[in-house]
């Protein structure tokens, strides 16, 4: 017989690892924007047409390429960054695992003009998924353009799965947004469809944050500024009377990188104890400059998620660090100052040997995830708590018809003994194997989500108000408009004028809970979750939807609550995972258990 095993040929083994650089036309924004920074642009323009379906353009006035290099630059693992494993450790350019390119070219028709300052004549490159279709000379400005077209063209999968091009557009704004937000030495303009987004000149870093969120920003923000051994912290909080019930202003960058910390987000929460509402975020853009050598960023394909040596040393640095700017601003004059010198103790022993943080970092963590969270170390959990009121009891004695299809469901019907709650949070249910520990809030999410993205055909029942409220928003702020229009065919009934909406009903399962919080947390919460994550418009709104109405941690059931909620849960078709992929119940063995006991 003859021998099995072939290596892939190159553009298949493109394709695959483009799978995990490209995801959506916003990654090869980030990509391209990037290598413009690393190039040492002072001037980069961004076209985008279709939400990148048709175009991404790139455009900078950085090193350019030499003919030879600009022909390299496509080839996988190509890069000027690197030369050896141990330079990985040292650096401060955003690329450098030389795969950016290749990626994209294998799956679109990429066109690349690039000059290097002082050279006569530049290069023209034309591919087409991994193929070289022409390469010459060619008068062109110093510097580079690289231009993609018909993204995906050769991954219908991918295509057909890219969401409505609103939501694409929001991922694009997005990464356009983090990469401004750190480089405000370098103008930058976002040409959308024609129309310009932002035209930002070289600028301060608050200007450029103002510029970027608007004029009213400025007043909000307090500086923050700190230096020690091990990291330098500067940046903007805002003042806590500005915190939302969304985290979707919530910036880190460490080495001019944006990334996620869901641990040392909770080091800025602790530093606002007491001045925000819990279920209320301030809003945050933190700059922390460390040893390259101190984080390992190779943790994500997509590297938005950094391993930190000194984890806890930040933790404690930072959440000092913001306390004390928000007392000097005199945002706290009570604060109590002695309580907050644990700092000054800290040691730094620079020669100490290296040790893994014990926070581990989870590489599905979603910072814009609001459900409660099960993060490695137990005191975080009170970060996602959002203790409001709960919607009232009548969802609770309708039931629905339950059709029971695993054998764990059957064990749950069968099962006669009630079910206890265990610290407001936690539904603990006996089985003939052991038991199952349910999230009450997860579990409801997951029951209301089902059942809004059913009704889509056929309506959420709606309850009038007696008073129908007045909201104001910001007319600039087109997300207002976007979600008021399709919560009119989810149980809301709005009347939307510009800048107001009159709301006249509510959905009937909305109990007395206050309209207006309502509105602003499915407001809120769908912004969010358009800017990371995979569903479409109408999935987000009912999540958002969800999310804003099930019953919250802290909550106490009776037994019949609890017993329905168990029924309703295990009606849906994946009662076991969150619509965000988390775990919604746990369960233990009666092996498992006498095990323990051993
Ligand atoms: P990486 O950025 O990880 O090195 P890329 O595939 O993104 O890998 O780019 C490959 C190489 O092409 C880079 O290392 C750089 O030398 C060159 N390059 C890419 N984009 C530009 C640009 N805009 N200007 C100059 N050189 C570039
Ligand atoms: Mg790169």
């Amino acid at each position: 017989m003859s021998d099995l095993i072939k290596l892939l040929p190159d553009h298949v083994a493109n394709q695959i690892a483009a799978g995990e650089v490209v995801q959506r036309p916003a990654s090869v924004v980030k990509e391209l924007l990037e290598n413009a920074v690393d190039a040492g642009a002072t001037k980069i323009v961004l076209t985008v047409k279709d939400s990148g379906k048709s175009l991404i353009q790139v455009v900078d006035n950085g090193c350019g390429m030499s003919a030879a290099d600009a022909r390299a630059s496509f080839l996988r693992h190509a890069t000027s960054k690197i030369s050896s494993a141990d330079d990985l450790y040292k650096l401060h350019t955003m690329g450098f695992r030389g795969e950016a390119l290749a990626s994209i070219c294998a799956i679109a028709h990429v066109q690349l003009k690039t000059r290097r300052v002082g050279d006569e004549l530049g290069t023209e490159i034309n591919n087409e998924g991994s193929d070289v279709k022409s390469q010459e000379p060619v008068l062109c400005p110093e510097g580079t353009s690289v231009s993609v077209r018909n993204l995906f063209y050769n991954v219908p999968a991918r295509r057909n799965f890219l969401s409505k091009d609103l939501t694409e557009y929001r991922h694009i704004l997005e990464e356009f947004m983090r990469v401004a937000l750190v480089h405000p030495d370098v103008a930058m303009n976002f040409i959308n469809n024609d129309e310009d987004v932002f035209l930002l000149p070289i600028q301060q870093r608050r200007q450029r944050i103002v510029s970027i969120f608007g004029s009213s920003f400025n007043e909000r923000l307090v500086p923050i500024e700190e230096e020690t051994d091990i990291v330098k912290i500067s940046g903007f909080v805002t003042k806590p009377e500005f915190a939302k019930t969304g985290r979707d202003l919530q910036y880190f960058f460490v080495n001019n990188r944006f990334f996620r910390d869901r641990y040392l987000g909770h080091a800025i929460s602790a530093a606002y104890e007491g001045l925000v509402q819990s279920n209320k975020f301030p809003g945050y853009f933190i700059y922390l400059e460390v040893d390259p050598s101190a984080i390992d960023v190779n943790v994500h394909p997509t590297k938005t998620e950094i391993k930190f040596q000194d984890n806890q040393t930040i933790y404690a640095f930072l959440r000092s660090t913001i306390r004390q700017s928000l007392g000097k601003f005199n945002i706290a004059p009570s604060l109590d100052f002695a309580r907050e010198t644990t700092f000054d103790h800290i040691k730094m022993d620079l020669s100490r040997p290296v040790v893994m943080p014990e926070i581990k970092v989870n590489p599905k963590f979603n910072p814009f995830e609001a459900t409660q969270s099960t993060t490695a170390s137990g005191s975080l959990t009170k970060v996602d708590e959002r203790e409001t009121s709960v919607p009232n009891q009548d969802l609770w004695i309708e039931r629905e018809h339950v059709t029971i299809a695993s054998a764990m469901n059957e064990e749950i019907a069968t099962e006669m003994k009630k079910p206890v709650q265990l610290q407001q949070k936690y539904i603990l249910k006996e089985m003939r194997s052991g038991f199952i520990l349910i999230d009450q809030y997860r579990a409801h999410v997951r029951i209301l989500f089902d059942e809004f993205v059913r009704s889509e055909k056929a309506q959420v029942a709606t309850q009038k108000l007696i008073f129908p409220e007045v909201l104001t928003y910001d007319v600039s702020d087109l997300v207002w408009e976007e979600v008021a229009g399709m919560l009119n065919t989810s149980g809301f009934e709005l009347k939307i004028y510009k800048g107001e909406i009159e709301i006249i009903g509510v959905p009937q399962c909305a109990g007395d809970k206050n309209p207006k919080t309502m509105l602003n947390e499915i407001v809120d919460d769908y912004r969010s979750s358009l800017v990371d994550s995979d569903l479409d418009l109408q999935s987000s709104l009912c999540l958002a939807m969800a999310r804003s109405l099930a019953i919250r941690g802290g909550k106490s059931l009776s037994s019949v609550e609890m017993s329905d909620l168990i029924e309703k849960l295990f009606a849906c078709q994946s009662p076991h995972i969150a619509s965000d992929g988390k775990k919604v119940i746990v369960k233990f063995e009666l092996s498992e258990l006498t095990q323990r006991f051993d």
